[in-house]
């Protein structure tokens, strides 16, 4: 057997977290002949539960569960961690105007980005998923200035998962031969989920649905899912957005097929004309570990207004919380 690779889960308690933390220790992030260790963290209000979860863990004797760690301190969750999985987020409380959101999790996002800086392996890769996860990605980089912005991302995977199931289901077709979907931009209502370089048992996508339905059905459905969920369930998606979780690092990790690629949330580095200095949502090959943003695709005139309108939201997000970024 290798090693154990360390994974931190922040928010471990929660909804995500309980999804999450079972199937990273079964073997599904990093293959069944791969050990963890799980460093689960939460806030102190929240141990009680995480002390549930732990014992659940240990219940089920999985055998690639090296240890587990439960702790209410960012300097024991993330110590010489090699995964950083950040869900814990403050939620949208009554009253509360989107900025408020913003700031109060920047403050949570700023420490944690410093305590990864300090404790975590140096080659630890962060997956952001509480919301607003791009600028909150962008807020925890910005303050771990020893480690590398590509070791930053936010999940946009969910949105490109849903926007699998959604092309599959129109052309009854199975999502196994769908490839080369992007989400690009902000995981947000921005969001522009863009089916034009699809193919599907590869045919383009474009001969087998129609643009006005991608325009006036998919892309508003995918930008609403997660309320459209919350109106069905009762709670906001869990098991998805875990499972999407696993889909994020696996590929990272493991890489992508030789056809295909993923979207992930990375630093802008320029590519497609998007302002540097804020965390977007592209399309990347993984190989050994690391992502490359594809190059060369074509952005027709509808796209270049989405993509517009979802930087212009990631600017705004960025300059509420500036005062918060640089801090390392
Ligand atoms: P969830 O586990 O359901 O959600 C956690 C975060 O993930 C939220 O920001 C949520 O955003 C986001 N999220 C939810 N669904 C999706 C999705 N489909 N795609 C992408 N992101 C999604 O929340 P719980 O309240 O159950 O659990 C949160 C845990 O975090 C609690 O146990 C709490 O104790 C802990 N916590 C930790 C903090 C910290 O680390 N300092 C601060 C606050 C809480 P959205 O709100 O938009 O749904």
């Amino acid at each position: 057997m290798k090693n154990p690779v360390k994974v931190t889960i922040t928010g471990a308690a929660g909804h995500i977290g309980y999804a999450l933390a079972f199937r990273i220790a079964s073997g599904a992030m990093f293959g069944v002949n791969q050990p963890v260790i799980l460093r689960l963290l939460e806030i102190p209000q929240a141990l009680p539960s995480l002390l549930g979860v732990g014992m659940e863990l240990e219940d089920c004797a999985l055998p690639l569960l090296y240890d587990i760690v439960l702790s209410d301190d960012p300097a024991i969750g993330f110590r010489e961690t090699d995964f950083a999985i950040l869900i814990g987020a403050k939620p949208r409380s009554k009253g509360m105007e989107r900025n408020d959101l913003l700031l109060e999790n920047a403050k949570i996002f700023a420490a944690q980005g410093k305590s990864i800086n300090q404790h975590a392996s140096a080659d630890v890769r962060v997956l952001v998923v509480g919301n607003p996860a791009n600028t909150n990605a962008l807020i925890a980089m910005s303050n771990a200035p020893d480690l590398q912005p590509q070791q930053f991302s936010a999940m946009s995977r969910l949105d490109h998962n849903r926007t699998l199931g959604q092309l599959a289901n129109k052309t009854n077709s199975k999502v196994a031969d769908i490839r080369r979907a992007i989400i690009w931009g902000n995981h947000s209502v921005t969001q522009y989920p863009d089916i034009s370089q699809c193919t599907i048992n590869g045919q383009p996508a474009f001969e087998l649905v129609s643009r006005d339905w991608a325009i006036d059905h998919m892309i508003p459905r995918i930008q609403r899912r997660g309320a459209e969920i919350i109106e069905a369930r009762g709670l906001s998606s869990a098991a998805s957005a875990a499972d999407a979780v696993v889909n994020h690092v696996h590929d990272w990790v493991l890489g992508t097929p030789t056809d295909d690629w993923i979207s992930m949330s990375v630093p802008s580095d320029g590519s497609y004309g998007i302002s540097e200095g804020i965390v977007f949502s592209l399309p990347v090959t993984c190989r050994e570990g690391r992502y490359e943003i594809v190059q060369g695709l074509e952005i027709d005139a509808f796209s270049r207004t989405r993509l517009n309108i979802t930087e212009q939201e990631l600017l705004s997000e960025r300059a509420v919380i500036r005062d918060l970024l640089n801090q390392g």
